[in-house]
C-alpha cells in the first residue's frame, strides 16, 4: 500500500522510521520544549496575578476563594512548573503539573460562574485554556489532546445539563468546538514541523559522518566510535580491538589504470570490509586506501579470526581491472587506561611490520 503509506507519512514524517530514530525524537522534542516551557509558564503566571486583582474588584461572590485559586493556586503550580523545569529529573513531575493544572483552571470556572448571569464574561477563560493548552503549553500534541480532552468532557458534563437558553448553548457549544479544533490543528501542525527539522537534522549529522567515496564512516567518526568504545572498556571492562589495513601497492593501480578505476577498487574493497564484518564493527575509511575497523567486545585472539576470513575474502575477490589486490592489516587489542593515540600507535606498528614482512599479512601488536 505506497498510496497509504505516503499519505500517513505526510500526516507523520516519522511513520516507518526505525525506533531509534523516534525514541531519539521523542527525547529531542521533550528538551526542545523545555525553553518554550518556561518562557509560558513566567507570562501566564503573570497574566493569571493580573486576572485576580481585577477579579477582586468585579466578583461579588466567592471573593476569597477565587483568590486562592487565580491568585495562589495557578500561579503556585506554574512557578513550580518553571523552577521544575531546571531539574531534569523532574521533568516527568513538571509535564504532569502541566497537563492537570488546565483541567483544574476549566474546572474551578465552572465551579465559580456557570449559571451566573456573569458566566458570559468569565466564559472567554475556557475557551482561551483550550488553545493555550493545545497551542502555547508546550505539552506535546500527545499530553495537549488528552488534557484537552479532559477539559472538555468537564465542561460538557456540567454545561450539558442547560440552564442557558438553547441558542446561548449553541453559541458556548461552538467557541468550545473552534477553540478545540484550532488548538488540535495548530498542536499537530507544530509537532509535524519539528518531525520534519529532526529528520532533516539527523539525515545532516548522518550525512556529515559518512565518507562520500565510499560510504563508509569517515575518520572524524570512526575516530569517535574509538572513544565510546575505550570509555565502555574502561567502564565494564570489556575488550575491543581495532585493526588498521592498508591496501598493498595500490599507488601501481592508479599508475597503471587511471584514478577512476583506483576509485571503484577503493569501493570495492571498502564493500567487503563492510559485509564481511558483524554488524556490531564499525568500519571507517581514514584516508587515501587506509581503512580501520573497531571490534567490540573483541581480544586479539578474537580480532584475528575476524581478520582472516577478510584477507581470504579480499584475496578471492576479483576487482575491477585490477582483479587481484591484497592488504596488510594491524591488530591492536585495547589495554584499559591506556590513551588512544597509544592505540593507534600500536596498530600502525603492526601493520608496517606486516608491509616490512611482504605484505599480504596480519600482525598483532
Ligand atoms: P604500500 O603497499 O606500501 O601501501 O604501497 P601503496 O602504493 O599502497 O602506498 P602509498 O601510501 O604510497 O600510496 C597510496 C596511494 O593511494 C597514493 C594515491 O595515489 C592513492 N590514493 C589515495 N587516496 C585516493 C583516492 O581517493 N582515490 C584514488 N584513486 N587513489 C587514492
Ligand atoms: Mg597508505
Ligand atoms: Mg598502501
Amino acid at each position: 500500500m505506497p498510496l497509504l503509506n505516503s499519505l500517513i507519512r505526510a500526516l507523520n514524517p516519522l511513520h516507518g522510521a526505525p525506533e531509534t530514530t523516534r525514541q531519539a525524537f521523542v527525547s529531542w522534542y521533550l528538551q526542545a520544549k523545555i525553553p518554550q516551557i518556561r518562557y509560558v509558564a513566567f507570562l501566564t503566571m503573570a497574566l493569571y496575578l493580573i486576572y485576580a486583582a481585577i477579579e477582586q474588584n468585579v466578583a461579588s461572590e466567592q471573593v476569597w476563594a477565587r483568590f486562592i485559586v487565580h491568585g495562589l493556586m495557578v500561579p503556585g503550580a506554574l512557578l513550580a512548573v518553571e523552577v521544575l523545569s531546571f531539574q531534569p529529573n523532574r521533568q516527568r513531575t513538571m509535564f504532569a503539573i502541566l497537563m492537570v493544572a488546565p483541567v483544574c483552571t476549566a474546572a474551578a470556572n465552572l465551579y465559580f460562574n456557570y449559571g451566573t448571569p456573569l458566566f458570559v464574561h468569565y466564559a472567554p477563560e475556557i475557551y482561551l485554556n483550550l488553545m493555550w493548552t493545545f497551542a502555547v503549553s508546550g505539552l506535546t500534541l500527545r499530553q495537549a489532546s488528552a488534557t484537552a480532552s479532559a477539559s472538555v468532557l468537564v465542561i460538557l458534563l456540567v454545561t450539558l445539563g442547560d440552564s442557558l437558553q438553547s441558542g446561548m448553548q449553541r453559541l458556548h457549544l461552538i467557541w468550545i468546538l473552534a477553540s478545540f479544533s484550532f488548538g488540535l490543528l495548530s498542536a499537530f501542525l507544530l509537532e509535524k514541523a519539528y518531525k520534519r527539522m529532526f529528520l532533516h537534522q539527523d539525515s545532516l549529522v548522518l550525512s556529515a559522518s559518512i565518507d562520500s567515496l565510499t560510504g563508509l564512516w569517515n575518520r572524524a567518526r570512526t575516530l569517535h566510535f574509538l572513544v565510546e568504545e575505550a570509555a565502555r572498556a574502561n567502564r565494564y571492562g570489556t575488550p575491543f580491538s581495532v585493526v588498521l589495513i592498508d591496501i598493498d601497492h595500490f599507488k601501481t593501480v592508479n599508475d597503471t589504470h587511471g584514478h577512476a578505476i583506483g576509485d571503484s577498487v577503493l569501493r570495492q574493497f571498502a564493500g567487503l570490509l563492510r559485509d564481511g564484518v558483524r554488524v556490531v564493527d564499525k568500519v571507517g575509511r581514514l584516508g587515501g586506501e587506509e581503512f580501520l575497523i573497531v571490534l567490540p567486545e573483541t581480544d586479539a585472539e578474537h580480532a584475528m579470526r575476524a581478520v582472516q576470513a577478510l584477507q581470504k575474502r579480499i584475496n578471492g575477490f576479483s576487482f575491477d581491472r585490477v582483479e587481484r589486490n591484497s592488504a596488510s592489516f594491524g591488530i591492536a587489542e585495547y589495554h584499559p587506561g591506556e590513551s588512544l593515540d597509544s592505540l593507534m600507535e600500536r596498530a600502525d606498528q603492526a601493520m608496517y611490520r606486516a608491509k616490512a614482512n611482504g605484505r599480504d599479512r596480519i600482525e598483532v601488536l
